[in-house]
């Protein structure tokens, strides 16, 4: 097990460590000590052996302060009583953070089926760790876990293999630290495919034991040529790890036999004019392979790597790569993200903050991407911050645009699902529909079969999906009202003239006309009649005698006028879009009279609704329902009002105002007086009226009764 000393030993190799730092790492080392007191690992070592581990692992990754005592500390949030609070208290907020966000991602639910989602858990890595060192220290931890997890029973192995493989090594790539990925890479290659990473580790073993002479005759030729070029350089030769052997064998499809270059020779320059002039030196001295000449020097990789890649025949009449770069170079692509921090006397400078997340921002950019894919997939990780990422209450993981609502998130899962969505749960929590979403959270949508979507939803909702299919579902329904409302039109229109239309339409009656119109059945024409292309008459005149038809409607029974005298028609009397006989209903809110601007509202389900135009209800109304409509002037429907009166209070005061409404020839329904105090008493009148004229006429008429003080018409009121 790696001790303390170790660590600051290491720690002490790239950073200064005052004795105030080493304090504190031994107080982290003591607490965490305390916290995990009893806990053992799987392989029966006490758990502080994973945390020193990890420590060691920081430490080799050259992070800064923050960063290692983190590592000591990292699992007491997730698996020991010990809070954030008090990881505050004793280490400060930076510590406390990067504990905080470390214990975040450990629980981000990882399930199978996000494997197709590998690139967004990722993605929701980076978005949750919100600073780059939290990432490191998960990649160490993994890494650690990695190490030692033949200590655990095999269905975990090949989970944990499985998750690091698809999120971690790939992560670790994407930050620049090859060393980390390849490790990474080869432990869940082991664990996922035991018997081929066996083999092939035995079969790289062999042609080491081979190559090892060659490998020290090739450098040497290297070397001398360097020399002859006057160029200081370091040359090492290494084998490539061995899931990168394994991986070219699979895409190029190749046997290990015909793998040549395993090997890759590095040559490390002090300038980047010598990189350039090594590359000279080894074409002088061997021949280069064509087409496999790459300058990541002048064409970085997306991860910052810089590097001169070379292939060329060599000596034995091998396939040998060779890369050449700077000692800077080789610390980015060694280190990665981690070598650009800048350190001053043990801690980040002033800019080390904004240089990490531009950085970050960098790697995010992936320039040198050809696969329009992959491009797509940069494109979106460049504008990480424009993304959420939500989790399904069966742990599967969506990608949504920031700004996006529970109706968003119902619809990506399923149209229908976004049809019938009624309630929505954020993390357990009951939230309005409109709720903005944040990453990390598990949306749960309530539906309901008799739920539909909803215009106003058409104001919050972000995804292009969910407009679309709002916008479908409303246009749908506007079919089947209008086949209803067109349907009613053309049987009222006919039962006017005395036609059953019905039976018309059954007996075939209507086959003609209805072939002249062009329509192939009924419905067309409802839905015709419904949004207004033809009117019913149209249809009418084709099938009543011409000699009928200037007859007009018959009369209205003397009972159905009285009828809608006392009742106060809600039907009739409005012409909308110049059609006659659509179903309309008055507002109560301004209960318009006959003589006013009006406009109509469609409403869902209850047809058209009548508003005064300067009705403030009508301010909330989206454009696209508004009609225009104007009262009929053939057809005065009777309108209910209702007039307040201030008066004296004195006998026959009420019977001079009724006298008023009756000479006006306006039925009372309801009248009302009481007394306020000595002398003035309201009264209150429900009357049915033809137009607003009439109206203005008999309040004019009431104000010159003599008591009266005021006369006021009163626009909205509970009726019986
Ligand atoms: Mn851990």
């Amino acid at each position: 097990m790696i001790r303390l000393n170790d660590i600051t030993e290491r720690v002490n190799s790239y950073l200064y460590l005052s004795d105030t730092d080493v304090e504190v790492l031994k107080k982290a080392y003591v607490y965490s000590a305390k916290v995990h007191a009893g806990q053992t690992r799987s392989s029966g070592e006490p758990y502080l052996s994973h945390p020193l581990e990890v420590c060691g692992i920081l430490a080799e990754m050259k992070l800064d302060m923050s960063s290692i005592v983190t590592g000591l500390l990292h699992d007491t949030v997730e698996d020991t009583l010990a809070t954030t609070e008090e990881i505050d208290t004793l280490f400060g907020s930076e510590i406390a953070f990067l504990v905080d966000g470390v214990t975040k991602i450990s629980q981000l639910p990882y399930t199978t089926k996000i494997e197709r989602q590998a690139e967004g858990f990722r993605k929701l890595i980076l978005a949750t760790a919100k600073d780059i060192r939290v990432v490191l220290i998960k990649l160490a931890d993994r890494l650690h876990n990695m190490r030692t997890l033949e200590h655990l029973p095999e269905a975990r192995r090949k989970s944990i293999a499985k998750e690091t493989f698809d999120i971690y090594a790939p992560l670790a790539h994407r930050l620049g630290i090859n060393w980390l990925a390849n490790e990474l890479e080869d432990l869940s290659f082991k664990f996922l495919n035991p018997e081929e990473y066996e083999r092939l580790s035995a079969s790289i073993e062999e042609r080491k034991k081979e190559w090892s002479a060659h490998v020290d005759e090739i450098k040497k030729i290297i070397n001398g040529k360097l020399e002859e070029f006057d160029i200081n350089a370091e040359v090492t030769g290494r084998f490539k790890h061995v899931y990168g052997i394994y991986r070219k064998m699979e895409t190029q499809n190749l046997e290990f036999e015909s793998v040549y270059d395993v090997i890759a020779f590095r040559i490390i320059t002090n300038s980047l004019r010598e990189c350039y002039e090594a590359l000279g030196a080894v074409h002088s001295a061997w021949k280069p392979v064509p087409g496999r000449f790459k300058d990541y020097i002048a064409l970085p990789k997306g991860n910052g790597y810089q590097s001169l890649h070379t292939t060329v025949i060599g000596p034995f009449g091998e396939r040998m790569e060779i890369q050449i770069r700077t000692r800077a170079m080789h610390e980015v692509a060694e280190y990665g993200v981690a070598s650009h921090w800048k350190y001053k006397e043990g801690k980040l400078d002033s800019h080390g903050t904004y240089e990490i997340y531009s950085t970050l921002r960098q790697l995010l950019e992936w320039k040198d991407i050809k696969d329009p894919t992959e491009y797509m997939e940069a494109i979106k990780g460049e504008l990480i911050s424009d993304v959420v990422y939500v989790f399904t209450p069966q742990g599967d993981l969506m990608e949504l645009p920031s700004g996006a609502t529970p109706v968003d998130f119902a619809y990506a899962v399923h149209s229908e699902v976004g049809n019938t969505c009624t309630r929505a749960n954020v993390n357990g929590k009951l939230v309005p529909l409109n709720h903005q979403l944040r990453t990390g959270d598990t949306v749960e949508i309530v539906t309901s079969a008799d739920r539909h979507p909803n215009r106003d939803w058409l104001k919050f909702v972000v995804t292009s999906r969910a407009k679309t299919k709002i916008r479908s579902w409303l246009r749908n329904e506007e079919r089947t009202q209008s086949e209803i409302v067109g349907k009613s039109i053309c049987e009222r229109k006919f039962k006017q003239h005395g036609l059953d239309f019905q039976s018309m339409l059954r007996s075939g009656e209507l086959q003609s006309a209805l072939s002249d119109l062009k329509f192939r059945d009924e419905k067309e024409l409802y839905l015709a009649v419904g949004f207004g292309k033809i009117s019913a008459t149209d249809l009418l005149k084709r099938v009543l005698p011409t000699d009928r038809m200037h007859q007009g409607p018959e009369k209205e029974s003397r009972i159905e006028k009285i009828i809608q005298t006392i009742t106060g028609s809600s039907e009739g009397g409005v012409l909308i879009s110049g059609y006659n006989d659509v179903m309309i209903r008055f507002a109560n809110c301004c209960s318009p009279l006959p003589g006013e601007q009006i406009t109509g509202y469609i409403t869902r389900g209850k047809g058209i609704t009548i508003h005064k135009n300067d009705c403030p209800r009508l301010l909330d109304v989206d454009d696209a329902r508004r009609i225009d409509v104007e009262w009929d002037k053939n057809f005065k429907p009777q309108r209910p009002a209702r007039i307040v009166v201030m008066c004296a209070d004195r006998p026959g005061m009420l019977s001079n105002i009724t006298s008023s409404f009756s000479s006006s020839d306006i039925n009372i329904s309801k009248a009302e007086i009481h007394s306020t105090d000595v002398d003035t008493a309201i009264g209150t009148f429900d009357v049915v009226v033809s137009d607003l004229e009439q109206l203005e006429n008999v309040m004019k008429s009431i104000k010159q009764v003599d008591g009266v003080r005021s006369v006021e018409r009163m626009l909205e009121w509970e009726r019986a």
